[in-house]
């Protein structure tokens, strides 16, 4: 079998032809013929042996952890999954620590102890192959006219963590997260601050979203589509940012950029709420005027909330939301996957991304 991997040893991409045929082991094993397989930026990361390792004993890990698949056999006790249905893979898989109380919460996305593992990315290989097993409970079905989108969810989930996050925190509020009163900035246009943008946009948020590139450019094009704002940050500053919006109530950060999250963080209003999501790049530490952010924190009841992983019920809510994006804005959603390759190109958009998403067709 065909698996896209990464040999840490010689920091090579390399595709694999004799990667045995995985089999199911239990009653609720689920077999899938992979369709597409997203590439992003935790994927550049394993290349730059940031993150990630392979499987024990094995010299090389499959990469790919944002799959969508065909059903094609099941154990005897599986429900909910048969032959011929679609379905995504979660990433992460829980530890084993008797005391990890988000594994043991079937809550792996808030595990403590750090020694989970994550498919495609720590310790187990990937969806970038022809075929995988998975137990069904990792899995989650999609409807059919998601096939050629459906690859989208896992890249969704982390937005949509944070907002059921968000959702959960503001409740703190008499008047909760009110879609109708609550100006969203996202931070970013990469695929992940898109999607998470197109998130709140369907649940009727005003959204704008602000990042470094001038207009024009293809990502506020996505954006003008679902009636969503683009600002540059080469063109409007935060204060006017602040300004043109009246009020910044929750930020989605997707940038990873520290100091450019905390100068946005001062412009948030108060009783407002601040998801990161970006993990920023190792780097000698910047001084940052902490007192005048703490006092800012106090003062104004603003809270910030760091947000990793996803778990069953974000990609419950992906799945509901990119149908939903799928039927309201079509086009837009389309003009997100910008790239496909064959497996045997899969290093190209790993080392040289262009465009906005790039996918790989295991089943064109
Ligand atoms: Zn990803
Ligand atoms: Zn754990």
């Amino acid at each position: 079998m065909k698996a896209a991997a990464f040999f840490p040893a010689t920091r090579s991409l390399q595709v694999v032809t004799d990667l045995a045929e995985p089999q199911i082991t239990t009653p609720t094993g689920v077999k899938l013929r992979m369709i597409d397989v997203g590439v992003c930026g935790t994927d550049r990361e394993v290349t730059h042996l940031t993150i990630g390792y392979p499987p024990a004993g094995s010299e090389y890990l499959v990469i790919g952890h944002e799959g969508i698949g065909e059903v094609i056999e099941t154990g005897p006790e599986v429900t909910g999954l048969k032959p011929g249905d679609l379905a995504i893979p979660t990433v992460r898989r829980p530890c084993t620590d008797p005391h990890c109380r988000g594994c043991r919460s079937g809550r792996s996305d808030f595990c403590s102890t750090g020694k989970f593992t994550e498919r495609g990315i720590m310790g187990i290989h990937g969806f970038m192959t022809e075929r995988i097993v998975d137990e069904a409970e990792f899995l989650n079905p999609v409807p059919a006219e998601l096939r050629h989108a459906g690859v989208l969810v896992e890249p969704l989930t982390i937005a949509e963590k944070s907002l059921l996050q968000a959702e959960q925190i503001q409740k703190r509020l008499p008047w909760g997260l009110d879609p109708a009163q609550c100006n969203c900035v996202v931070l970013g246009a990469g695929p992940v601050a898109l999607l998470g943008a197109l998130a709140l946009r369907i649940r009727g948020f005003a959204v704008a979203v602000y990042s470094l590139e001038r207009e024009p450019n293809p990502m506020a094009d996505v954006l003008r589509a679902v009636d969503a704002r683009y600002f540059s940050s080469q063109e409007c500053s935060i204060e006017q940012l602040a300004e043109a919006l009246g009020s910044i109530d929750l930020v989605y950060e997707a940038t990873g950029a520290a100091r450019f999250a905390f100068d946005v963080l001062r412009s948030v209003s108060p009783n407002g709420i601040f998801l990161m999501a970006g993990i920023p790049p190792h780097r000698p530490a910047a001084p940052y005027e902490i007192e005048e952010l703490m006092r800012s924190l106090v003062y104004g009841n603003r809270c910030i909330c760091g947000s990793v992983n996803a778990s069953k019920i974000a990609f419950e809510r992906a799945v509901e939301d990119l149908t939903a994006i799928h039927h309201k804005w079509p086009d837009a959603l389309r003009s997100l996957i910008t790239g496909r390759f064959p497996m045997e190109r899969f290093s190209e958009p790993i080392l040289q991304p262009t465009g906005i998403k790039n996918i790989i067709e295991i089943t064109p």
